[in-house]
């Protein structure tokens, strides 16, 4: 599904070098102490960042020379990037069409993600007058109506409570399965590594390593891991 070969990425003393696969359908932690490299990484599969040298491929097609916006991958950032002065409608709408004229197609895919992370009776709200919880599931929503196969989430609900999160990141897994996404999934949590991650990722001293199962990498964590466990 995702493959980077022999990336290399550097900016000031900053480098960073990938080289691993991920297969199409798993969902993937990525764990690594703070200044890693983690949101780097998401931002040159995502095409925000253009690698010195190496290709990435998605989906069989190298974008390695690709904008971010030809490249079917969908952000969730940790702010959750939604504009205040919208409605919770047109927050989600952007995710479709940035001027949200939508044709009754779109109306549908869009009233269907409304409904399956449960803001039908909160799109008329503005995100401001909303709880952190409901504004992750803004994102959420953005990011469905998308529907692109790469799901790529940068710490999005580390600024819920344990319960919120755990319920979020329970959604993230149902509908990942319903639309059968491909998700890689930047958290500081090994619980939330655990409970839906079969593979991890670690990033650190400048590489990322190989996919590894996520309880043997916790079983048994590298010294990276282990110093800021
Ligand atoms: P993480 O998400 O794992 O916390 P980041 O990917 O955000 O880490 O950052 C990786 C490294 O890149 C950090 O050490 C940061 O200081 C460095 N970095 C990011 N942007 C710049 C920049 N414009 N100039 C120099 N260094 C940068
Ligand atoms: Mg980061």
């Amino acid at each position: 599904m995702l493959s980077l070969k022999s990336v290399e990425y550097s900016v000031g003393e900053f480098k960073l070098k990938a080289d691993f696969k991920i297969p199409r359908l798993s969902k993937v932690a990525l764990i690594g102490p703070s200044g890693a490299g983690k949101s780097t990484l998401l931002s040159l599969i995502s095409g925000f960042l253009k690698p010195n040298s190496g290709s990435i491929i998605i989906d069989n097609e190298d974008v390695t020379t690709k904008l971010s916006n030809q490249r079917r991958v969908t952000t969730i950032f940790q702010d959750g990037n939604l504009f205040p002065h919208l409605t919770v409608k047109k927050n989600i709408s952007l995710g479709l069409r940035p001027d949200l004229r939508l044709n009754s197609a779109q109306q549908s895919v869009l009233d269907y993600a409304i409904d399956r992370v449960g803001l039908t009776d909160l799109v008329d709200r503005k995100p401001g007058s909303l709880s952190g919880g409901q504004q992750s599931r803004v994102s959420l929503a953005r990011a469905l109506v998308r529907d692109c196969p790469l799901l790529l989430l940068d710490e999005p609900f580390s600024a819920l409570g344990p319960s919120l999160k755990s319920d979020m990141i329970e959604l993230i897994d149902q509908i990942a399965n319903e639309k059968k996404l491909t998700v890689l999934f930047v958290t500081h949590d090994p619980e939330d590594a655990k409970k839906i991650c079969d593979l991890s990722v670690v990033v650190g001293n400048g590489c990322v390593s190989s996919p590894t199962l996520t309880t043997e990498l916790f079983e048994n964590p590298p010294k990276i891991l282990s110093d800021y466990l």
